[in-house]
């Protein structure tokens, strides 16, 4: 088996698995390979039964089986398997459900390491359906458990599964970095860094195999970037005139913060210099308001007669754009066309046709707008927006098309400033550091179930107030398949909490319908039609839904103003710096707005500390570098959350955690090094690196929605 054999080469893997791996961006053994543990558990960290308790998460116990296990019949027909079991500090009843055969398993006076979370009060203690294994002093347990980002479908033991058989039995592992960079600087080769990351043995080998993909990323990216610009050597001139941005101002309904004049000053400098193309870049934390300044730079494009397009991650993100810029621009005599992979064929081509010919003036789209097929008349300025979220391929490749005109990549990822330095090292930088006037930062609390009534008055009182609020579920829900896997699961469940337990964004929606039945209530997920979706945002931004029941496709870059109440459940299995983004839909206009986290988190446990940080600070950058520093041998990489990534063409998850800028820097520039000497890689050692690169560019259907 080879890396780019389909994973319908495995053993198991039928249409059906193969269509749920492909939500997840893998479609080759390779990709199913590249698809990283998002964290991993320390089992090897040994709580007593008390420690466990004030712990409050998943942990490991090892615990003495202390009664007979008994089968007992719940109403509903349900079987629970009950024992009790202790340690030195206490004792605890253990429960299966459904799961009878397990009271065949545990052995009177035998010892078992438990995984799994204390529940229960008044003295009265349950571990319910944890997962467990034999334990000696001597057994050989497995210390470090990958747990895999998933879909609805795909369990942790499948993906454990999965990836056990494809490190055994995958050869040629064509490895993209030729060995004597390798060798320079001691990086550790493709497959022992696959079985590493997979299987770490202990912390330092997990360490070693991460910098390697570290090294990868930034290796691969400025390969990328270096080949597809090396054709276009000569560097076209696009000098513009001076243009008054009074009109497009005037529209906003606004003043310009300071921040937000100077980003657009530097931009309106860059444009008409025109000495060489502009490539800045735009930062800016959520809200900060960096739309209308891409708005201003694509007013003086047009006015000087250019095609502008903007870019968007996900498609609702681009038709929010597309619904603001038509109403501004048309107005001001510009025609604006849309173009998302979702367009019937013969609409999107008479779409390109409009954009050939020139009659489309400003184009906002997803990323189907960077695929070839795409001609236009004269561009001069191409923006991105949400710049992270775009992969490397298509990052290289929108280079490609945007070489020689003038660029503007817009982003509020906070990733270390020294890696900002190195892979936007070409760009100009402007940054927005304040926020509009009169905004009041987001209340948060974290709160749990026992609040729910609480919090449901309050939303009732918001929405009579006339305010909007959005509840984000982690998962859809859609199917019960995912559930049944789960539960048949339970031994290999990796820590997290079965999906079954999870809110679910379809019966959450159908719950709330009842909770509320005089409210409108919407629902929005990724897996709906895109013109569904459409309809349901639309209706939302328009104020004909009060509640909007989604999962995280509402993350980035949506603006609803009226909007005030963020509900995030489950939000213990977010990365901070998603939640952070989330919490970033509210707060954006005039009214007073709040976000409640809701976890079954106890206070003072780690977990609750962690969202307690949102609630002390409104700064993705320092909310990121918490998360950074916080994270642990035990909970690696686990920064998307419930957000399932791009994956495949995924950006920097490794490089951004990295802390070894020297390593970064080296991976850099010897890629940059390599197309300098071989321009078309024709030589034998960079044969793997082309191939690897090509296929990269080969951009599959995955915006993340
Ligand atoms: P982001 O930087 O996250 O992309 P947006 O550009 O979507 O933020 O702006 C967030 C909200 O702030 C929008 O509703 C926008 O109209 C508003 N806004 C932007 N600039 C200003 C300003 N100078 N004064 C008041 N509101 C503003
Ligand atoms: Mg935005």
């Amino acid at each position: 088996m080879k890396l780019y054999d389909s994973i319908k080469t495995l053993p198991g893997v039928g249409k059906v698995r193969e269509s749920q791996l492909n939500k997840l961006g893998i479609y080759t053994v390779k990709d199913l390979l590249y698809h990283f543990p998002r964290a991993y558990q320390n089992r090897k960290d040994i709580k007593t039964l008390k420690q466990a308790l004030d712990y409050g998460e998943n942990c490991a116990m090892v615990l003495t089986v202390g009664s007979y296990p008994k089968n007992v019949v719940l109403p509903g027909n349900r079987m629970m398997t009950k024992f009790t079991a202790f340690d030195e500090s206490g004792k605890i009843t253990v429960s299966f459900f459904n799961q009878s055969y397990v009271k065949d398993i545990f052995k009177i006076g035998e010892a078992y390491r438990f995984w799994g979370r204390i529940t229960g009060k008044n003295r009265t203690y349950f571990l319910s359906s944890p997962e467990f294994e034999p334990y000696s002093e001597k057994a050989v347990l497995l210390d470090y458990s990958p747990v895999y980002p998933l879909t609805d479908g795909i369990t942790q033991k499948m993906m454990y599964n999965l990836t056990g058989l494809a490190l055994m039995s995958a050869d040629g592992y064509e490895d993209p970095i030729p060995e004597k960079i390798r060798h320079q600087f001691g990086i550790i080769s493709l497959k022992d860094a696959l079985i590493n990351l997979h299987r770490p043995k202990n912390y330092d080998m997990l360490d070693i195999a991460r910098k390697r993909f570290a090294f990868e990323e930034l290796f691969v990216y400025s390969l990328c970037i270096n080949f597809a610009k090396k054709n276009n050597s000569k560097i076209p001139r696009l000098p513009m005139n001076k243009v008054d941005i009074k009109p497009i101002v005037n529209k906003f309904g606004f003043e310009l913060t300071d921040a937000q004049k100077r980003s657009v000053n530097e931009i309106y400098i860059d444009l008409v210099r025109g000495d060489r193309p502009m490539t800045r870049l735009l930062s800016g934390d959520v809200g900060s308001g960096k739309t209308v300044c891409a708005e201003c730079a694509a007013y003086i494009a047009l006015e000087n007669g250019y095609q502008v397009c903007i870019m968007a991650p996900t498609e609702i993100l681009a038709n929010q754009h597309y619904n603001e810029m038509k109403a501004i621009f048309e107005d001001l005599g510009f025609s604006v066309e849309l173009l998302t992979g979702s367009l019937t064929p013969s609409k999107k081509n008479a779409v390109r046709e409009k954009i050939k010919i020139g009659n489309a003036r400003l184009i906002v789209g997803t990323h189907a707008l960077i695929t070839d097929s795409t001609v236009f008349e004269n561009l001069g300025l191409v923006i991105t927006d949400e710049q992270h979220r775009f992969g490397v391929a298509q990052r290289a490749k929108l280079g490609e098309k945007a070489f020689g005109v003038h660029t503007l990549v817009m982003t509020a990822t906070p990733i270390p400033r020294s890696l900002t330095l190195i892979i936007y090292g070409e760009l100009s930088v402007s940054v927005i550091d304040t926020m509009p006037v009169g905004r009041i930062p987001v209340e948060t609390y974290s709160i749990n179930e026992a609040r729910r009534g609480d919090l449901y008055k309050f939303m009732e009182e918001q929405v009579n107030m006339g305010r909007q609020i959005y509840v984000v579920c982690s998962s859809i829900g859609e199917t019960s398949e995912d559930e049944k896997g789960e539960y048949l699961d339970v031994f290999f469940r990796m820590g997290d909490k079965p999906q079954s337990n999870r809110k679910k964004a379809v019966v959450h929606y159908e719950m709330l319908r009842k909770v509320f039945p005089k409210l409108r209530i919407g629902l929005l997920h990724g897996k709906m039609k895109a013109s569904d979706k459409d309809k349901v945002m639309t209706m939302f931004s328009k104020g004909q839904i009060d509640i909007l029941v989604s999962t995280t496709v509402i993350e980035v870059g949506v603006n609803v103003p009226n909007a005030s109440v963020m509900v995030i459940e489950d939000a213990d299995k977010f990365g901070l710096a998603a939640l952070h983004q989330l919490r970033g839909r509210v707060g954006r206009g005039k009214y007073r707005s709040y976000c409640f986290l809701v976890s079954d988190t106890k206070e003072g446990t780690v977990a609750r500390e962690r969202l307690d940080v949102l609630k002390k600070s409104h700064n993705g950058y320092e909310i990121a570098e918490y998360d950074l520093k916080q994270r642990g041998p035990g909970d690696y990489f686990s920064s998307g959350g419930a957000s399932i990534r791009q994956s495949g063409a995924s950006t920097f998850n490794m490089a951004a955690m990295c802390e070894d800028m020297e390593m970064l820097t080296d991976a850099f520039s010897s890629a940059e090094s390599i197309i300098k000497n071989d321009p078309e890689l024709t030589l034998e050692e960079n044969k793997i690196a082309k191939n690897y690169m090509l296929k990269l560019f080969e951009i599959k259907n995955n915006t993340v929605n």
